[in-house]
Parts: structure tokens; C-alpha cells; sequence
């Protein structure tokens, strides 16, 4: 079986809860509701035309058109092999930057 997550929203007409599949390569059968999306799910959201399972009015679902939220890499120095004191994070010794 593909895998694929469940979707939860609800119909703007009757108020109907619908569930949607949503197959996608990483999908667990998790469910998630309309306004709690992880990244790695909502990625795989495109424009779907459905219709409500309640009063089958032709909905649409698709992602919120908000600005994409940026991820950055954060490099920080792992000081768990260090001992104690904050001085020792800025005070990188020996380690090959020569
Ligand atoms: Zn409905």
C-alpha cells in the first residue's frame, strides 16, 4: 500500500469533518489536522479539489499562500567533550584550523 497521511478539515458549509489521504513518500498513516501540517507533509500539498463528505459541496484544499518559512543550518560548536565555563566556547583550541 502507498503511503500516505490522513488530513483533517472541516467543510465550510455543514461543518462536516472530512479526512483526506494524502499519499506521499514519507506518509505513517498519521493524522493531522488542517492548522497543524508538519513541514514534511505539507510539502506534498498541492491544489486538491474534493468534495465534502457531508453535504458534497466541491471544496478545495491547498496550503495557505503565507510566506515560506526559512530554514537555516546553525553550526555550533560541540562543547560536550569540553569541561565546564562558557569561556571555553570562544576559545576554540587545536581544533585544524591552522
Ligand atoms: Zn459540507
Amino acid at each position: 500500500m502507498e503511503p500516505y497521511d490522513v488530513i483533517m478539515f472541516y467543510c465550510p458549509q455543514c461543518s462536516q469533518r472530512n479526512e483526506h489521504q494524502l499519499f506521499h513518500p514519507e506518509g505513517k498513516q498519521e493524522h493531522y489536522h488542517a492548522t497543524n501540517i508538519p513541514v514534511h507533509v505539507a510539502v506534498n500539498i498541492t491544489s486538491i479539489d474534493l468534495s465534502c463528505e457531508g453535504c458534497e459541496t466541491p471544496l478545495n484544499i491547498c496550503l495557505e499562500d503565507i510566506p515560506a518559512r526559512q530554514y537555516n543550518l546553525l553550526v555550533r560548536l560541540d562543547c560536550s567533550n569540553m569541561g565546564s565555563g562558557m569561556d571555553s566556547w570562544y576559545d576554540d583550541h587545536g581544533r585544524g584550523y591552522d
